[in-house]
């Protein structure tokens, strides 16, 4: 039999998804025609109908936990086939920022992260503190000139490229080290959280592991995204941020190793690396897939919102930072390349604040979808869900209001 549920409706989370843009929340009446027509969904406890009968009744406790949203891939077919002209796309992505708020710690910082009158507090840490450590390290702290002994060999550094450094590289690499230290700690005791949330709701049949290889087969090809009917261009920006990322991480983690490991037992030239370097040559790559991919995501965010599509301000919050890394990163190198030093002083500043910025609010802002996306999947792949095979986008009429066939 049953069991009754009693219903404690939280109307402060209801206005919350509603300012977060989930504003057309109210204009849906359960016809499920969303449910129908999107293309993760699967055959077993479809969404996203179900969420957003609850997301109106205000059942916090348990949406935020509700593994669903992070199936979602916001493609907005449900969206553009919804007779009533609501947005369940919109309302998932709402539903996950509030996931992310409820998980996160510690929570004066996520309120703050998806709170637009904070940003000029989120933006001024970051810069007074890096701005302070240049100061400091720039007044006790004068390098050993335009030579470095390494394993007691003398190294001649290029003086032109000496001469350029406005904060010592180890200056840097504490303070990121520390800021990454912080978000994984972050990360893992969300992650820990929401792992037993996902085990009480629902029983696995698989291995983690082989779950876990599905999903990253799944995330590495973007298959999801392709299963989108409306909108593809999603899938080639996504598809470009995420690989501007990879080669990224890879080039950042090659110039660490090279300066503090591979120089402790063979003696390469330090960094700066000339151009052609191919480690270099990975990272403009990948800034310039970064940037590609950027550019898509935003213009079909713009086309979206002239759709009268909703779009939150904690979207543009991570859509900005990561622009301003890409633009300010390529922008600075060219820029020393070229030898006009102020302009590179200025960049290279602001390359940093928003590196830190991506690095300390990440557990915080939508690219913590990352983490909760992937551990949903895995979940959700290890409990058997599978999807729901159908093509429901050329079954229907386009609507936008009118009536579904
Ligand atoms: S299609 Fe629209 S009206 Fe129907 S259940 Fe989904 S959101 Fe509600
Ligand atoms: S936005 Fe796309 S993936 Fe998300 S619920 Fe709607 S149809 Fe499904």
């Amino acid at each position: 039999m049953t069991q009754p549920y009693r219903i404690e409706p939280d109307l402060d989370f209801v206005r919350d998804v509603i300012r977060s843009g989930g504003d057309t929340l109210k204009k849906c009446f359960q016809c499920a025609t969303c449910s129908v027509v999107c293309p993760l969904s699967p055959a077993d406890e479809p969404f996203p109908r179900k969420e957003m009968i609850q997301a109106q009744w205000g059942l916090k406790d348990k949406l935020v936990k509700d593994p669903d949203i992070w199936l979602c891939h916001n493609c907005n077919d449900c969206s553009t086939y919804c007779p009533r002209g609501a947005k369940p796309g919109d309302v998932l992505n709402a539903l996950r920022k509030k996931a992310i708020e409820h998980y996160a710690t510690p929570k004066a910082i996520a309120r703050r992260v998806g709170d637009p009158k904070y940003l000029p507090q989120l933006i001024a840490v970051p810069a007074i503190l890096i701005a302070v450590i240049i100061a400091l390290t720039n007044l006790w702290w004068h390098g050993d000139g335009p030579t470095r002994v390494v394993h007691g060999e003398t190294i001649v550094l290029d003086q032109a490229i000496r001469s350029w450094e406005m904060i010592p590289m180890w200056a840097v690499d504490v303070l990121f080290l520390l800021t990454a230290l912080f978000s994984v700690t972050v990360f893992a005791k969300g992650l820990l959280k929401f792992w037993k949330d996902l085990e009480a709701q629902r029983t696995r049949k698989i291995g983690i592991l082989p779950a876990a290889v599905d999903v990253v087969k799944q995330i590495a090809t973007h298959s999801n995204f392709k299963e989108c009917g409306t909108n593809q261009e999603r899938y080639l920006g996504h598809m470009g941020v995420f690989y501007g990322f990879v080669a990224l991480f890879i080039t950042t983690s090659c110039i660490f190793a090279g300066v503090y490991f591979v120089n402790l037992v063979v003696h390469v030239p330090l960094t700066p690396w000339p151009l052609w370097n191919p480690v270099k040559l990975l990272g403009n790559l990948g800034a310039i897939a970064l940037l590609a991919g950027l550019f898509l995501v935003i213009r079909n965010r713009l086309n979206q919102e002239g759709d009268d599509t909703a779009s939150s301000y904690y979207d543009w919050f991570l859509l900005g930072i990561v622009a301003t890394v890409g633009t300010t990163g390529l922008l600075a190198e060219w820029v020393r390349w070229l030898g006009i030093g102020f302009l590179y002083y200025i960049l290279y500043y602001i390359h940093l604040v928003a590196v830190w910025s991506l690095f300390a609010y990440t557990p915080f802002s939508k690219l913590a979808h990352i983490v909760y996306r992937t551990t949903a999947l895995v979940h959700n792949r290890a409990c058997g869900r599978e999807l729901l095979t159908k093509a429901p986008a050329v079954a229907l009429t386009e609507t936008q209001g009118g009536e579904s066939t």
